[in-house]
């Protein structure tokens, strides 16, 4: 017995074909049957077991598009800090999490707002003031920075000597000593660098136990990592030993190119890529192209732009054209997929001039790059990505009315009324792939779907939508998020939507959102997650 009757379920199928069924078969682990109850019943046979859904919403497993897996996994194993919104509050989690963890050699913590500090300025002091016998690191909500206490500085070494990194900043109180603050490329060299070092394989495989159990409870089937390196693989690939090989989600990575200033070892990236993305072929791991990051973020005004910032700054790209164009031509004759960070509208610039190049350059071949994040981008990007058959890989959970007013700001002009600007690529005929960015932003699918259909917040009711007419319908968004997310890593014939022949992966939830409205889109819960016709989670 192998087929599996489900019965009594709405389903909507991101197909275009028939966008609604009530009734599914699968066979091992292929949906051979969508549509109407008593066609099931017969497609279905004598020998088969049934599964009444219980009137639930079905709909195809989500793919996260773009996001970060062994990261997002040490997150959520950090002390979550977003919703305490006073000093009080922060400090009291902290003194709890260090009691529950006595042994433990330092204190992680992630998501603080700045507006939860007192005058929005944090202090070493503030936490020694309640841990001070072991360093304390705490991401704040954005990952830009990052605030210590007295015994983490002295653990990564910084003193009053210690000079700026480039692209970061050392917090300074008035007398020039470090207030435990650190912005940027602080942050990322001196704190992750550090953590990095003292990260074990186990910790790292917790991580991936945690990040695989999150997603599959809110319905994700696939995902697409977007700064995979050696690390993250062998971790990716124990746990797939742990089950016999197979996972119970699909992984398809990216692996992290960075500009090292040499094009010979910009190539030796690709190369390893290249090199993986042959050896590693299963449909539960691959290596399916390469990222690259070619700006920051308008909030820190280190996104590259045509015209400058409000204070008349800009940002210079971090992978000049003479440097990107060989490695975009090179990823892609090895057939690599290019996924490229451009956040602003000279970064878009560039990630399409040096697709163009790699055409020119390799010629007529099956391709499928793609643009992550577009927050800003120049009117006539998407007409553009959509000749060259680019991917527009733009996350709905940054776009959240309760993180905008500061992006907003930092361009200070009528750009900010064009942001995050998703019918433009619909209506320009480009994919459009919806995802993430966890641990960025929050994981959850449906509260992602909730901004992408309202413009409103997940996060806090009271902020007014940003740009309503640039919601989609909940149908499209979905599909942008389930069948288009799965074409962005070329897999829309293999799964992503709800028809015969496709992989069986699907999601259950206990609420019709579409009959109910968006706002139950924040309290729908997924009470059941199918993966290859196996179920891999059930509330
Ligand atoms: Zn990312």
């Amino acid at each position: 017995m192998t087929r599996t009757l489900y019965t009594n379920a709405r389903v909507f199928t991101a197909d275009a074909a028939t966008e609604w069924a009530e009734a599914l078969v699968v066979d091992g682990d292929t949906l051979v049957y969508v549509g109407d109850e008593s066609g099931a019943r017969e497609a279905a046979g004598t020998d088969v077991a049934a599964i009444d859904l219980a009137g639930g919403l079905v709909l195809p497993g989500f793919t996260d598009a773009h996001t970060h897996l062994v990261m997002m996994g040490e997150a959520l194993g950090r002390v979550a800090l977003t919703d305490a919104r006073t000093l009080d509050a922060i400090q009291s989690r902290l003194v709890a999490a260090r009691a529950a963890d006595l042994g433990a050699p330092r204190l992680l913590g992630r998501g603080w707002l700045f507006d939860s500090v007192p005058g929005g300025s944090p202090t070493a002091a503030m936490i020694d003031a309640v841990v001070a016998d072991v360093p304390v690191y705490l991401d704040a909500n954005d990952y830009h920075s990052c605030w210590l206490n007295r015994a983490a500085l002295i653990e990564i070494g910084i003193t009053r000597d210690t000079p700026d990194p480039i692209g970061g900043t050392i917090g300074r109180d008035d007398d020039g000593e470090p207030n435990g603050m650190l912005y940027e490329t602080a942050a990322q060299q001196y704190v992750w660098g550090h953590l990095a070092t003292v990260t074990t394989d186990d910790d790292r495989d917790r991580a991936v136990e945690r990040t695989i159990d999150a997603y599959l409870a809110t319905g994700v089937t696939g995902v697409v990592d977007m700064a995979f390196d050696e690390l993250g693989l062998a971790a990716f690939q124990r746990a797939a030993e742990r089950r016999g090989g197979a996972l119970p989600i699909r992984v398809a990575a990216h692996w992290f190119v960075g500009n090292t200033g040499d094009d010979a070892q910009n190539l030796a990236q690709v190369e390893r890529a290249a090199q993986l993305a042959r050896e590693i072929g299963s449909p539960w791991l691959r290596v399916a192209g390469i990222k690259l990051v070619l700006d920051g973020v308008i909030d820190a005004c280190t996104a590259a732009m045509r015209h400058p910032y409000a204070d008349g700054s800009n940002a210079d790209p971090i992978w000049p054209l003479d440097r990107l164009k060989p490695v975009v031509a090179a990823a892609d004759a090895a057939g690599l997929q290019v996924a490229m960070h451009a956040i602003g509208d000279l970064a878009s610039d560039l990630a399409l001039d040096a697709i163009e190049h790699a055409q020119l350059e390799n010629g007529e071949r099956e391709r499928r790059h793609r643009i992550e994040h577009l927050e800003y981008a120049a009117p006539g990007t998407a007409d553009r990505m959509s000749r060259l058959g680019v991917t527009a890989s733009m996350q709905p959970v940054h776009a959240d009315p309760a993180i905008w007013d500061n992006w907003a700001a930092m361009l200070g002009d009528d750009r900010a009324d064009r942001g995050f600007a998703w019918p433009e690529y619909v209506d320009a005929g480009a994919r459009l792939a919806f995802s993430t960015d966890a641990p960025t932003a929050p994981h959850g699918a449906l509260p992602n779907m909730y901004i992408a259909a309202t413009r409103r917040s997940a996060l806090d009711s009271s902020f007014e939508p940003n740009r309503p007419d640039f919601a989609l319908p909940l149908a499209q968004a979905i599909v942008h998020a389930t069948r288009d997310a799965a074409a962005s890593c070329g897999e829309e014939h293999v799964r992503g939507s709800i028809r015969a022949g496709l992989a069986a992966d699907f999601a259950v939830l206990d609420t019709d959102v579409f009959a109910a409205g968006e706002e139950s889109l924040l309290t729908a819960a997924v009470v059941r997650t199918v993966v290859a016709g196996t179920t891999v989670y059930e509330a």
